[in-house]
């Protein structure tokens, strides 16, 4: 029998664990925390949030594997009436629909976007530069890059379709993602993975394989390897909550900058108290910009979109994620120049910063299926994406 040891109890580590153990390994896992779920925890109390706005992409390999197991549970879907307020700022006004200049990126006949040149320079090509710059802003929710028209076209293409897809991709598991990760703990528990949390390890174990399914961060520390960098995002937070008023905003899209603000008890009550509105926000902020740059930018969205909120704030919290938001990839880049999930010697990395496809936590789990598979030396794990 495969012994696999996996560091780090978060989506990655949690599906590396039940892929592990379902293709009969013995799996240790070690959380240095003492809950697992790593950044897709839900904050327990009277306003469940996640780590910043939160959803599952149905269009993403994970879904497919997630209903199989039944770990996704019941669903809060946004009522059509809530999803009509969708408001995008552009021109410094409130509006319900995008520029058409915008619209031209996402018709048919728009081939693939090339991997070397800046989404900006390619997509004023087809939009002119007002319906590039408002699409680049757009996939700010997908991306939480301060300049995405900075980054690679294909890599930006590929988020802004499956951002601006109808039927929408984003679902919201009732109750935050806490549920879905209680699941899949569950899951691995019956499957017999051992869980350690509170075990921060400081030394890569010995006895290989190993599977390091935490931060880029983190691994870069553990394995002692300073090439194990990749960009990502930096972002304000602004999560706050508000005493109910009829005809607040659903989201607001800023497409004049890169910004987005949703109102998370509109498809889920379970958030908040009974009268209160969860809202959360993501603005993201360029290296020289502060935490305070991004919340005055939140605060002018909220301000056109939930009128009178500062009147009727209840809680408010504020944070700033700094490279804790998936990997961007740059001109001349793709995923697959990416630290490799393969460092050598039986070590393995599984996260949202390594060479794997997909948006956010997707790529955390596809490299935690790759992870599993050169660790078992099986070839058909792959086929679990399809
Ligand atoms: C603001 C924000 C919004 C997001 N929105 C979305 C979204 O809408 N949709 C989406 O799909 N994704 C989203 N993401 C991304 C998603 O949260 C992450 O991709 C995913 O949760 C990463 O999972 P992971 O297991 O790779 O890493 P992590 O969640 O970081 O888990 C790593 C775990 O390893 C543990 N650990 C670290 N070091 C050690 C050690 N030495 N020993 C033991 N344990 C250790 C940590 O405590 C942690 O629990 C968002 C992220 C943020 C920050």
């Amino acid at each position: 029998m495969h012994r696999i040891t996996v560091i780090g109890g978060g989506f990655a580590g949690l599906t590396a664990a039940i892929t592990a153990a379902e293709a009969g390994a013995k799996v240790t896992v070690h959380e240095a925390h003492h809950t697992l779920g790593g950044r897709a925890r839900t904050a327990d109390g009277p306003h469940r949030t996640n780590d910043g706005p939160h959803a599952l992409y149905n269009g993403g390999p994970h879904w497919a594997w997630l209903r199989r197991r039944d770990l996704i549970g019941p669903l809060a879907p946004i009522p059509p009436l809530e999803a009509a307020r969708l408001r995008l700022r552009h021109k410094g006004a409130l509006r319900r629909t995008p520029p058409f200049a915008m619209l031209k990126l996402l018709r048919r006949g728009v081939g693939p976007a090339p991997v070397d040149v800046d989404f900006l320079t390619w997509a004023t090509g087809i939009a002119g530069e007002e319906g590039a710059r408002a699409a680049a802003h757009y996939c700010a929710v997908a991306l939480f890059h301060h300049d995405p028209g900075s980054l690679s076209a294909a890599f930006v293409q590929e988020r802004l379709r499956r951002a601006a897809k109808l039927p929408p991709e984003a679902h919201y598991p009732r109750g935050g993602w806490a549920g879905v990760v209680d699941r899949m703990a569950a899951l691995a528990w019956n499957l017999g993975v051992r869980m350690e949390t509170v075990s921060r390890v400081d030394t890569l174990p010995t006895d290989a394989p190993v599977i390091v399914a935490t931060s880029l961060d983190a691994a870069r520390r553990l394995l002692d390897d300073p090439s194990l960098t990749w960009p990502s995002g930096r972002t304000t937070l602004v999560d706050l909550a508000v005493r109910t008023r009829r005809g607040d905003a659903f989201a607001v899209s800023d497409l004049d900058a890169p910004g987005w603000i949703e109102r998370f008890t509109a498809q889920d009550r379970t958030l908040a108290p009974a009268g209160e509105q969860l809202i959360q926000g993501q603005i993201p902020i360029a290296p020289h910009e502060s935490k305070g740059d991004g919340t005055a930018r939140a605060e002018q969205l909220l301000d056109l979109g939930f009128p009178g909120w500062r009147e009727r704030l209840t809680w408010r919290r504020e944070a700033v994620a700094n490279g804790r938001t998936g990997a961007v990839d740059l001109p001349g880049s793709t995923w697959r120049d990416r630290p490799a999930v393969d460092r050598g010697d039986g070590v393995y990395l599984a996260g949202d910063q390594v060479a794997s496809p997909g948006l956010l936590s997707e790529v955390s789990f596809n490299s935690a299926l790759t992870a599993v598979s050169l660790a078992l030396g099986r070839r058909e794990l792959d086929l679990e994406r399809a």
